[in-house]
């Protein structure tokens, strides 16, 4: 089925304000929210549907890339866990960015989606950190062994929060589910509100003496050093995800996952774009005239180059598969070399001698451009 396009499903124009907006998907959002439309399955899918709509309008960001690109602007969203290590766009639709319209459509209140995700399990935070490594390290791939600051589980009561040995109690008021059922008149009609059992707090479960480690928090802050594997091929910019290396989850909830923001260190010799290297050799004005056989620098050594004769300065040269590896694919890039003739400034007698000499033989060849040069500017001057 194709995606309607998120301005028509909330019936606004591609100008509309962020105020309009709001407005539009307050009035769907009343009109199809699920507790007021209990018999109506389809009601479900268009509250879904505007609800999506709104997490992207809404956001400045998200809604400038829908603009550029359309539906695809969220495709490669959820952080790529496929593969390639590297999230791009956005992340998927849910999650906090629900919450927020919950909080902003419901003021905070009676949405037990929220109320949960503050007392029940609760996933652990991500973190970020930012790298710096160097040029080949980049190019090649290389492990670094990073050290973090993070709230790990608790060893002593492992993260449930209660003393070893300890009793604890299923909870008595919602028989270890967590959670109530509350019904509420609202201004939609009535609503069954599912809440945070208030004994417990959504934890199903009555500690009666809680870890000492941790003080019932299941979780203390440690140093932890970890070995993470960066990609050949990587550049600065790139955000390398290590799956479940965040902060441990509360209560039960998943681990989150660590960032890594690379940062390549300059090199003195090489520039890179993308999988391309660029660098720069100084030749003579004979090896230039001749042609010669020179010594380049690669990532992987030194290599023999032909420069044929009659090379002209800035001339470019390529050395086919001494770039980069494609983070993507792994094929290589090519490098390529940029000729710079040095004119020599500083001549023996001798030498300048040799060179009077070499323009007294050379006569029209010294410079084969001449002539067509003379004959384009002879109209000039008159
Ligand atoms: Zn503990
Ligand atoms: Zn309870």
């Amino acid at each position: 089925m194709d995606k309607r396009d998120y301005y028509d499903v909330l019936g606004v124009g591609k100008t509309a304000t962020a105020d309009e907006i709001k407005k539009a998907y307050r009035k769907l959002a009343r009109q199809y929210h699920p507790d007021v439309n209990k018999d109506n399955p389809a009601a479900a899918e268009k509250f879904k549907e505007c609800s999506e709509a709104y997490s992207v309008l809404s956001d400045e960001q998200k809604r400038a890339s829908y603009d550029q690109y359309g539906h695809a602007a969220f495709q490669n969203g959820g952080g790529g866990a496929q593969g390639n290590p590297f999230g791009g766009g956005f992340g998927g639709f849910g999650g906090q960015g629900m919450d927020d319209i919950f909080d902003m459509f419901f003021n905070g209140q009676g949405r037990s989606g929220r109320s949960r995700a503050d007392n029940g399990p609760r996933p652990g935070a991500d973190l970020r950190m930012d790298l710096e490594i160097k040029f080949e390290e980049a190019a090649f791939g290389c492990e670094k062994e990073v050290s973090l600051n993070r709230e790990e589980e608790c060893e002593t009561c492992h993260g449930n929060g209660a003393e070893p040995g300890s009793k604890v109690e299923t909870c008595s008021e919602c028989h270890g589910t967590g959670e109530v059922r509350v019904t509420q008149n609202t201004m939609f009609g009535q609503m069954v509100n599912v809440r945070p059992c208030p004994r417990c707090h959504g934890k199903g479960k009555i500690i009666k003496t809680p870890c000492h480690t941790c003080r019932g928090t299941g979780r203390v802050k440690r140093n932890k050093t970890l070995t993470v594997k960066i990609p050949a091929g990587v550049d600065s910019g790139s955000r390398l995800r290590v799956s479940g290396e965040g902060e441990a989850g509360i209560r039960g909830g998943g681990k989150g996952d660590l960032y890594v923001y690379l940062y390549v260190k300059p090199h003195k010799f090489f520039e890179r774009d993308g999988t391309t290297i660029h660098c720069e050799i100084p030749i003579n004005i004979v090896q230039a005239s001749l042609g010669a056989e020179i010594k380049v620098p690669t990532l992987e050594g030194q290599v023999i180059m032909k420069v044929p004769a009659g090379t002209q300065p800035g001339k470019i040269l390529r050395l086919k598969g001494k770039g980069v590896a494609s983070l993507r694919n792994g094929a290589k890039g090519d490098q390529l070399v940029r000729i710079k003739v040095v004119i020599p400034t500083k001549l023996s007698e001798k030498q300048k001698d040799a060179l009077e000499k070499f323009s007294a033989v050379g006569g029209d060849d010294i410079n084969p451009e001449e002539k067509g040069f003379l004959k384009k500017i002879s109209g000039l001057f008159k």
